[in-house]
């Protein structure tokens, strides 16, 4: 089975989800004060990932983030990158590319 860690962390307004694999990294930065609470994400995700915070109490001054993203969940499809109508999520895709098969032998024999 692939190798898959993910983790999640909190800069200034950006919460920054992370995925792993020995192929590539990728990373959801969703930054709470470009988002309107609409919940288009919400009901687009298709695992269901995204959950509506503190509406209620945001209307009010609370400074917290409209969407609460389910890290297990996620799948990291980039479907709310691209729905998001005020662009509060951006996906950002770092690929690794695989040694050659004649450098994975000369590392070997070292
Ligand atoms: S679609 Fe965009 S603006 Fe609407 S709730 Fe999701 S992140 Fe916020
Ligand atoms: S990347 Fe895909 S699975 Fe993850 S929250 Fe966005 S729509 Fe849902």
């Amino acid at each position: 089975m692939m190798e898959i860690e993910k983790d999640m962390e909190v800069e200034g307004s950006h919460i920054l989800a992370r995925q792993k694999t020995p192929e590539s990294e990728k990373i959801l930065d969703y930054d709470y004060k470009k988002c309107a609470g609409c919940s288009i994400c919400v009901a687009l995700c298709p695992k269901k990932a995204l959950l509506e915070g503190p509406l209620q109490e945001i209307a009010k001054g609370l400074d917290a983030p409209p969407v609460l993203i389910d890290l297990d969940a996620c799948v990291f499809c980039g479907m709310c990158v691209n729905f998001c109508p005020l662009k509060a999520f951006q996906m950002t895709v770092l690929e690794k590319t695989p040694l050659p098969e004649a450098a994975k032998t000369a590392a070997a024999q070292v």
